[in-house]
């Protein structure tokens, strides 16, 4: 790999402040605020035309945007933590995420590169053991922390930014940059594929660190195992009344959720994949003697294929209605977020076979590695698989002596310039 002209241990050393930076503001879902006003400003010392705000967004294509409170409380928080209140301006109500587009100088694809950019709601450790917290870029908002190492996905997304500004003269095609928001909950692809931006992609490459535990210098070329998952709360409304002078006025509400729940927990196994449903929370009522008017209930359904994970939601909405119609009452779901399953394309893994082995840092190349979580990179998979594109998701190893979504995650920063060299040579190299 030509990275002739590029001061490569500098760019590892600004990529791990920056991992370092974004690791301390951490933001969740639809609350990446200052995290995105960071990346636009990054962007366009580079020169780059970046969009953000409302204008690349299906504002009702959002899925699980938190409460007008908590969205407002975050962006003022994020006030006290940028200068640019210019940028945060175009993102109040939860329009975060940017993107920006890279033009070669010679013509060829378009190549799409998505990181994903928020935290997790996990309480950071303060252990001297814990890096961040002995190196002094802990987490300084409580009950947030980087815990998936979406910190370093934004981070080695500039990085690969930098190494393709570059290196233009030698692109063919263009590169569309994506970072986007609230992918925990499988929550922020669908407005971005609902925008259009893959309408005319050609490829698309995600990546994650960490997933496998390996030394660093690992990377897997493709994903199998995806599940498909959907999530949605769903409430149920009666009527209140006294629980001993008028209880045939009342509608319980708990009685027609419980029911609900246990039944939903029913939902028979398949023959043909792995198929999961699970009531997390079920909260109701308002008091000892008063007839409960409202349940609320989280649910979240699994399949190993988008059609088993199809059956058992329209199995859940058969339930609930049903349970709810027992006890005179009514219910209504509003729906979280998603994804489909997908399938990476072969010829595509096949050429990452063959570019990776060349960039510096990878030592070994994997075809690819079992999951068996949802991301929502398959959502974007899909809308780019629809008009005949194709796409992979990578994984860049590292050893994990915790796991993911635990207060004492961290990453190995050498992933950050080994998966930015990975990105943009594929950028570069893949046809
Ligand atoms: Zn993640």
């Amino acid at each position: 790999m030509d990275w002739s002209g590029i001061d490569m241990p500098a760019l590892e050393r600004e990529l791990a402040a920056l991992r370092r930076e974004f690791h301390r503001y951490p933001e969740s879902g639809w609350t990446e605020f200052r995290t995105t006003a960071r990346i636009i400003e990054e962007l366009e010392q580079l020169g780059l035309d970046v969009r953000y705000g409302q204008a690349i967004h299906v504002p009702q294509q959002r899925y699980g945007l938190p409460s007008a409170e908590k969205l407002e409380d975050c962006w003022q928080r994020a006030h006290a933590e940028t200068k640019r209140h210019d940028l945060l301006e175009t993102m109040r109500g939860g329009y975060t995420g940017c993107l920006a587009v890279i033009e070669g100088e010679q013509s060829g694809p378009t190549v799409a590169i998505r990181v994903d950019i928020d935290c997790n709601e996990v309480e950071e450790d303060r252990d001297a053991a814990h890096r961040p917290a002995a190196e002094g870029f802990r987490s300084e908002h409580t009950g947030c922390m980087h815990a998936c190492g979406h910190d370093a996905h934004i981070a080695l997304g500039i990085g690969v930014a930098k190494l393709l500004c570059a290196q233009r003269h030698l692109l063919r095609g263009r590169v569309l940059l994506l970072f986007q928001p609230a992918e925990e909950g499988l929550r922020g692809a669908a407005s971005f594929a609902a925008a259009g931006h893959l309408q005319d992609c050609d490829r698309l490459f995600g990546l994650h660190v960490g997933l496998m535990d390996t030394p660093v210098g690992t990377v897997a070329a493709s994903c199998r195992g995806f599940l498909a998952s959907s999530k949605f709360d769903v409430t149920f409304h009666g009527v209140a009344a006294h629980a001993a002078l008028a209880p045939e006025q009342g509608r319980n509400a708990l009685a027609a959720a419980a029911t609900a729940a246990l039944q939903l927990l029913d939902i028979p196994a398949r023959a043909d994949g792995l198929c999961r449903v699970n009531v997390g929370t079920l909260h109701a009522g308002s008091g000892r003697n008063v007839i409960p008017a409202k349940a609320v209930m989280q649910v979240e359904t699994r399949g190993a294929t988008t059609e088993i994970n199809a059956f058992a939601e329209a199995e859940a909405a058969r339930i609930c209605e049903a349970a709810a119609k027992q006890y005179g009452c009514t219910c209504e779901t509003v729906f979280m977020g998603s994804a489909g399953t997908a399938v990476c394309d072969a010829p595509l893994v096949e050429q990452v076979l063959r570019i990776l082995p060349a960039v510096e840092g990878v030592e070994t190349v994997l075809p690819e590695v079992e999951l068996a979580i949802g991301e929502d990179i398959t959502t974007l998979m899909a809308a780019v698989q629809a008009h005949g594109g194709q796409a992979t998701e990578l994984v860049v190893g590292m050893p994990l002596p915790t796991p993911h979504h635990n207060g004492s995650f961290d990453v190995d920063e050498r992933v950050l310039g080994i998966g930015a060299r990975c990105l943009a040579a594929l950028a570069l190299h893949a046809r």
